[in-house]
């Protein structure tokens, strides 16, 4: 087993055309790994120190983290843990419009970690001249929105929400969840796009199309090892999740109303528990830190929502953890960009233990 932190990457983008037009002051500095934010109003300055803070502002200046970079770090090291048989995940965090979608996934010209890292794994498989190791690669896509569990490979919408579940051979999973396999890159951009198509969008003030629900990506390597003397084979598997979650902002600043509202309280149910997750673990972890023998642990309230549910072993549990919080650098997004990188931070506490899922096949 092998104990790790979640590691934090914070991610600043350029000022998009709103800000441009209003003529926003920055309030965000990034300097090696520290990251400064300064309060508008006060002048009042914050300072955070993350495992990587990622300058995007300004495409050609020194310090620029371009697509390429992020991957680099982020995605190629939770490629060496799948291939190792690591359970990893990365999810990204943040206001809406503050590069969530554009770090996992990417623009047109610019693909972000998802796509870059799978067209790398099937490099690397076609890379493998070893004829007693074999690979198997699986994807399934979901959609959680108000609560609801949909499967974003499936034409036919689900009535109600798909259920989760435990068991001990299986882990958490989510029942009748269509899981594809996939032989090449290409398979996987088409069930991608196709997915992307069935996601919820909606329209809010905060940004010409904001997704309002979170979507997790769920990539199945399994690598099977041939012993011939023993006749015997054995598989090692490695779940990958990719979270995209929804805005974090709190409600008054999108404007939102009816529809919109009710929504926005869903997401917050499972963002809010989010934050208790990661609360009570990064509590734990800090109790368990300072060696007393008394510190009681906190129970986890994993099963508060949907999210946390699926994330349950993301964090605190089996597997290597990444979490991007993207940022505006915009002045008037001062608050909730304090409130994103606090969150960041309070998530660089949890320390999760993960181990190889070798099985000899039965
Ligand atoms: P979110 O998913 O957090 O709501 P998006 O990823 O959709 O936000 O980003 C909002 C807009 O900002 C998009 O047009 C996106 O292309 C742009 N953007 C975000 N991050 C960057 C970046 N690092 N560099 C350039 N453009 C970015
Ligand atoms: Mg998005």
């Amino acid at each position: 087993a092998d104990t790790s932190s979640v590691q934090i990457a914070v991610r600043m983008r350029p000022f998009n055309e709103r800000e441009k037009k209003l003529k926003t002051a920055k309030c965000v500095e990034m300097v090696g790994q520290m990251c400064t934010v300064t309060d508008p109003e006060s002048g009042k300055e914050r300072q955070f120190s993350f495992n990587y803070c990622y300058d995007s502002f300004q495409p050609g200046s020194e310090h620029f983290a371009s697509q390429e970079m992020v991957f680099r770090d982020l995605g190629i090291s939770y490629l060496e843990n799948a291939w190792k048989g690591y359970n990893c995940s990365i999810f990204a965090y943040g206001q809406t419009g503050a590069g969530k979608s554009y770090s996992m996934t990417g623009a047109p010209g610019q693909p972000g970690i998802i796509p870059r890292g799978l067209a790398e794994m099937f490099q690397r498989i076609d890379a493998n001249d070893d004829p007693d190791l074999s690979f198997r690669v699986e994807v399934s896509f979901l959609e959680i929105y108000m609560e609801k569990v949909r499967d974003l490979f499936s034409a036919t919408p689900t009535a109600g929400s798909l259920k989760v579940r435990e068991s001990p051979k299986l882990g958490i999973y989510v029942e009748g969840l269509k899981k594809e396999r996939v032989a090449c890159y290409e398979d996987v951009e088409q069930l991608m796009e196709l997915g992307n198509t069935m996601r919820t969008v909606a329209q809010t003030n905060m940004n010409a199309v904001s997704s309002r629900s979170h979507s997790v990506l769920t990539v199945l390597l399994t690598q099977t090892r041939i012993n011939k003397e023993s006749m015997t084979a054995s598989d090692m598997t490695s779940k990958i999740n990719l979270i995209d979650l929804a805005g974090s902002e709190r409600q008054g600043k999108t404007g939102a109303e009816g529809q919109r509202l009710k929504e926005g309280s869903a997401i917050n149910q499972s963002l809010t528990a989010l934050g208790n997750v990661i609360e009570a673990l990064a509590d734990n972890c800090v109790a368990s830190a300072s060696g007393k023998k008394k510190a009681k642990k906190r129970l986890v309230p994993y099963r508060d929502s949907k999210l946390t549910r699926i994330l349950q072993e993301s964090l605190g549990g089996n597997a290597k953890t990444i979490m991007v919080a993207a940022i505006s650098p915009a002045a008037d997004n001062f608050k909730e960009t304090l409130s994103t990188l606090r969150y960041a931070n309070r998530a660089s506490k949890i320390q999760n233990v993960a181990v190889i899922n070798e099985s000899p096949n039965e």
